[in-house]
């Protein structure tokens, strides 16, 4: 992918928030959970862990917050008016964030190099060959 040019625009559904990636993601990955199914009304969600820094937002987000499985705070960031997630992270751990990058302008960038909590995915996806796979959390 030498020809992806950054930064690379986000914008949600409405246009309201708006962001530029400035550097490629730390790691790509797609989660099978539940709570990724609901999200992303599809079986599962597409994650890009970017560092904090690497991101610029512009817009107004709201904030939704749970509990992990694993006892870690997950922040939600989403578009107040069409709803769609920007982003999570942990408030503990504030360097990286997990954008849910699909509402990038160029998603040639999402291709997941891990799968994970595939205890909880549907049946009739298969995961390519040769790509890590996790039962949970790794
Ligand atoms: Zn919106
Ligand atoms: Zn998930």
């Amino acid at each position: 992918m030498t020809d992806v040019q950054y930064p690379i625009f986000g914008t949600c559904q409405c246009g309201g928030v708006r962001y530029q990636l400035l550097s490629p993601p730390i790691k790509v990955m797609a989660c099978h959970c539940k709570e990724c199914q609901k999200l992303s009304t599809s079986a599962f969600s597409l994650t890009a862990l970017v560092s904090a820094d690497s991101v610029v937002f512009e817009g107004e987000l709201k904030q939704w917050e749970r509990l992990a499985e694993s006892g870690n705070k997950n922040y939600a960031k989403f578009c107040p008016i069409c709803g769609n997630r920007i982003y999570h992270f942990n408030p503990d751990q504030p360097a990286v964030i997990k954008l849910k990058a699909a509402n990038l302008s160029d998603t040639r960038i999402l291709q997941p190099e891990a799968h994970i909590w595939v205890s909880q995915k549907q049946d009739w996806f298969h995961i390519p060959d040769g790509v890590p796979q996790y039962d949970k959390q790794p």
